[in-house]
């Protein structure tokens, strides 16, 4: 622990009667053989004090509360007054709100919320003040008696869904992403990107209400399907659902409709970011999509972290995107700005075997393009906007975020050790997870987004 070493090493960092009741409180704690003191977090954690996400969860017995079952993270019926916010450390979360009730701290009326919205909402002078607040929280031993009972262990605790997801907008902004999806459904064409890929981030508006958390089951989409060798188009469960591994990013400070947010000005208006899962049902998006995009190909279901990491934790892993092949106009012109990339290495795993571990520094278009081109026609943000970078596909085959690229559209199935898979089948659970560098050669951890197929319903149609 970082303040033995000190102390060992003849650095008296703390008062005396501050340092023995830190060692008799230690003591206490460990013979009550607690699984590991909430402040005692290992060292090189990636969720200790540098990184402290935030997230929403319930405690067991409240009312409504989804009970042991639900305590994997999946979305509980816990009513709104159970809920309140988190903030990670270690295997433990804080009740934030409590702690700054207890510590009397101004922004109570900011955390003791059943969501993040009143602080998404507060803007980046409010994220920072209460990041550095939180921070003094969990690291000045003094305020350690005052909140450590405030700390519960994430296995006793529900999460659910953080944010009231405003809209919801996902992307394409990976080329090795679009240039793969390119060969394998053009594969004549003289290019695989469309003539715009390298002049705009392509993106569309999707579903916000079937935005849900990490841990809640997904049932298969049916819809209409229709080969091109088929004479007519058939009706049933899809029979080619896909995951797409992406990164959601989450807008805390609105904007007037009427004008467009700069570039510059993406660090003011979104808050954090998740991992998210674009599932997604690939023999309906292939008939529907033309001429208007995706429709119920991707509508039925889509998959966010239960934490958002703040972009303030995340200052050390900004990487330059990728070389920009083609000029941009202003709007979208960054080659003067600061690094717009980050550096998130992505895990992409089915039914616990990892598949695919997509680099998410190869992203083409930035957040901050992404953000600047959703808004250049004056369409507003409102706090709770979400929206996806689009599948992270890395250059090699080990990196790509799809079944449908990693099995070539299902050429060449998956080899797992409980079976080959081309797409998705019933009882399949996919989980993705990341971390990005942090300060001093740590690593900052994002959440986990998990999600378990589950068998189609009956649909009136099929009786
Ligand atoms: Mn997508």
């Amino acid at each position: 622990m970082e303040v033995c070493q000190d102390r060992c090493l003849g650095r008296n960092v703390w008062p005396d009667n501050v340092w023995r009741d830190h060692i008799e409180r230690t003591v206490r704690t460990r013979v009550r053989q607690h699984p590991m003191p909430p402040f005692d977090v290992p060292e090189g954690d990636p969720f200790g004090p540098h990184n402290l996400p935030y997230g929403v969860f319930s405690l067991p017995g409240t009312e409504g509360s989804a009970g042991a079952e639900g305590s994997a993270g999946a979305e509980g019926s816990a009513g709104a007054a159970d809920r309140r916010v988190g903030v990670r450390l270690g295997d433990h979360v804080l009740d934030a709100g409590a702690a700054a009730a207890a510590l009397g701290s101004p922004y109570v009326s900011l955390l003791a919320r059943p969501s993040l919205n009143p602080l998404l909402a507060a803007g980046r002078t409010a994220w920072s003040d209460v990041r550095r607040a939180l921070t003094a929280w969990v690291t000045v031993p003094s305020h350690r008696e005052t909140i450590e009972s405030l700390f519960h262990p994430l296995s006793e605790v529900t999460l659910h869904l953080p944010f009231e997801v405003a809209d919801y907008v996902d992307f394409y902004a990976s080329e090795n992403h679009a240039r793969n999806v390119g060969r394998i459904f053009r594969p004549d064409a003289e290019d695989s990107l469309t003539p715009n890929w390298k002049h705009l981030p392509i993106g569309y508006h999707g579903r916000s209400g079937t935005v849900v958390v990490s841990g809640t089951d997904v049932v298969r989409p049916s819809g209409q399907r229709k080969a091109p060798s088929d004479p007519a188009p058939v009706f049933g469960p899809s029979v080619r659902l896909d995951i797409e591994a992406e990164v959601g990013f989450v807008v805390g400070t609105p904007s007037r409709q009427g004008s467009p947010v700069a570039l510059g000005d993406f660090r003011e208006h979104v808050f954090g970011l998740c991992l998210l899962n674009d599932w997604s049902a690939r023999d309906v998006q292939a008939w529907e999509y033309v001429p208007l995009g995706p429709f119920l190909g991707k509508s039925f279901a889509t998959s966010v972290s239960a934490w958002i990491t703040p972009l303030d934790a995340l200052e050390p892993a900004r990487v330059a995107p990728p070389e920009r092949t083609h000029p941009l106009l202003p709007y979208l012109d960054d080659s003067d700005d600061e690094p717009g990339g980050y550096d998130l290495r992505i895990s992409v795993s089915v039914n616990g075997h990892v598949v695919s571990e997509p680099p998410f520094s190869s992203m083409y278009w930035t957040a901050a393009q992404q953000l600047a081109h959703m808004t250049v026609n004056g369409a507003s943000l409102r706090t709770g906007d979400l929206y996806g970078s689009g599948t992270v596909s890395g250059p090699s085959e080990r990196e790509r975020g799809s079944l449908l690229e990693l099995t070539w559209n299902g050429r060449d199935p998956l080899e797992l050790p409980d079976g080959k898979r081309t797409f998705l089948e019933d009882g399949d659970v996919v989980t993705l997870s990341a971390w990005a560098p942090g300060p001093d050669g740590t690593r900052v951890g994002l959440g986990d987004v998990t999600g378990r197929v589950v068998p189609s319903q009956a649909h009136p149609a099929s009786h």
